[in-house]
């Protein structure tokens, strides 16, 4: 089995399938760039050590229950050394250097949104310094978050501007850290799809906080004012309608599906984890319109609660994650919501009857194997009681034949014994 983690992971925002496209058919200078861009992995890996020696990680000690806000900007002055010269740090006025105080802006904004929406203090739940460098490389066509810090290039005014001009790259990145602190979603398909796509609902998030916009009056563009003039496209993702964020003739087509049937099967990009971010991207869009007011209010609650909470495992597929958001919605705000994700997640292709059935399973041979087995009964909402008991005649003989029943009909189940409520489940 391939192991698709690097020792040290370095999580770009522009993603390969677009480095690619500009190194097939940009001029011969962005062509370069772009490869160099490409393969210079090992080169920030190299970086990266130098980084934690120099400016560490430290963790702020008063009292629990107080956030811990200290974000340092840096300025590699176009060169490559990490951090580089402090520029601005937690409380410093702002300096006039547009990339310096739109990372602190977008640090702040992101720090903010984790602590007041959600009650975590930076990155790793503990107070983690935010650490920024600005003005990297010469004309660098990248941001990148490499493990402990913020990386942004100025763009090369040609394809990209620079990268600080969108607050939601910012929360995209360092989302990245948060999610590797929590769930630890492997980084290739499903999962590493789900990694990315966490960091672009976040991300977003971010933004339309900053900016005080409704779910409504969001654009849910990922990198919206990051393409240059010239660039046919508004963004480097749209969450709103996956695929139509640009189509160009150095860019290429934005390849985002934004359905299950439109799945991009690739062995690229760790199995197209930029790509079919699309699609629960697309879902978190659904529910965040459909419930109304902020995106934050209940949408993001519901996510962050998936993340961070015990049951989401580092390979999980879209079915998994759907299943524990729709879960998270009803604990969360009942039914109703619960409802609006089910209904999301249908709209991307991801039906949770076909998902749930197993869990119902599960749950059944524990009831069968149980003392209540003998005296277990299952209502179908509207179609009436049903005895689970394999042993006699007028009993539901297994319970794929009742959940056959419950998925045709789209009625809830609910399962008793002895008189009490022992599992409630719902195949809509
Ligand atoms: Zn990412």
């Amino acid at each position: 089995m391939r192991d698709h983690r690097p020792r040290q992971q370095v999580w770009s925002i522009v993603p390969p399938h677009m480095l690619e496209a500009i190194a097939q058919n940009g001029t011969p200078e962005q062509r370069q760039m772009a490869m160099a861009t490409l393969s210079a992995d090992l080169g920030f890996r190299a970086e990266r050590l130098v980084a934690e020696g120099a400016s560490g990680t430290s963790v702020a000690s008063a009292g629990a229950g107080s956030p811990h806000k200290n974000r340092s900007v840096f300025s590699a002055d176009n060169g490559t050394s990490l951090p580089g010269t402090l520029k601005r740090s937690e409380g410093a006025a702002a300096t006039g250097d547009a990339a310096v105080d739109e990372a602190y802006d977008g640090l702040g904004g992101t720090f903010d949104l984790y602590w007041e929406v959600f009650g975590r203090d930076s990155i790793d739940g503990n107070g983690m310094a935010l650490i920024a460098t600005v003005h990297y490389g010469n004309r660098y066509n990248n941001a990148f978050w490499n493990g402990s810090q913020m990386v942004f290039g100025d763009g090369d005014g040609v394809i990209f501007n620079r990268f600080t001009i969108a607050p939601d790259v910012e929360g995209h990145e360092l989302t990245h850290g948060v999610t590797g602190a929590t769930a630890g979603l492997e980084y290739h398909d499903q999962p590493g799809a789900l990694n990315e796509s966490l960091s672009d609902c976040f991300g977003s998030m971010v933004k339309q906080r900053m900016n005080g916009q409704t779910s409504a009056q969001a654009d849910w563009l990922i990198g919206q004012g990051l393409l240059a003039a010239g660039i046919h496209g508004v963004a480097l993702r749209s969450m709103k309608a996956p695929g139509t964020a640009y189509d160009d003739p150095t860019l290429g087509k934005d390849p985002q599906p934004d359905h299950m049937s439109r799945y991009v099967n690739t062995s690229s990009d760790n199995g197209g984890v930029h790509i079919n971010s699309g699609i629960p991207n697309k879902a978190f869009y659904l529910v965040a319109t459909g419930l109304g007011g902020n995106s934050w209010d209940r949408a993001g609650p519901i996510w962050y609660r998936t993340l961070t909470g015990s049951g989401l495992s580092a390979t999980a597929s879209f079915a998994d994650f759907a299943k524990l958001t729709a879960d998270n919605a009803n604990s969360l705000y009942g039914s109703a919501v619960r409802d609006v994700v089910v209904q999301a997640w249908r709209d991307v292709g991801i039906d949770l009857a076909t998902v749930a059935s197993w869990y119902y399973d599960k749950a059944v041979l524990s009831t069968f194997t149980s003392p209540h087995s003998m005296n277990a009964w299952a209502y179908i909402e509207d179609l009436g009681w049903r005895k689970i008991q394999p042993l006699t005649p007028d009993g539901v003989t297994n319970m794929f034949d009742l959940l056959t029943e419950a998925q045709a009909s789209g009625r809830k189940v609910h399962v008793y014994a002895d008189g009490s409520l022992i599992y409630q489940a719902y195949s809509v």
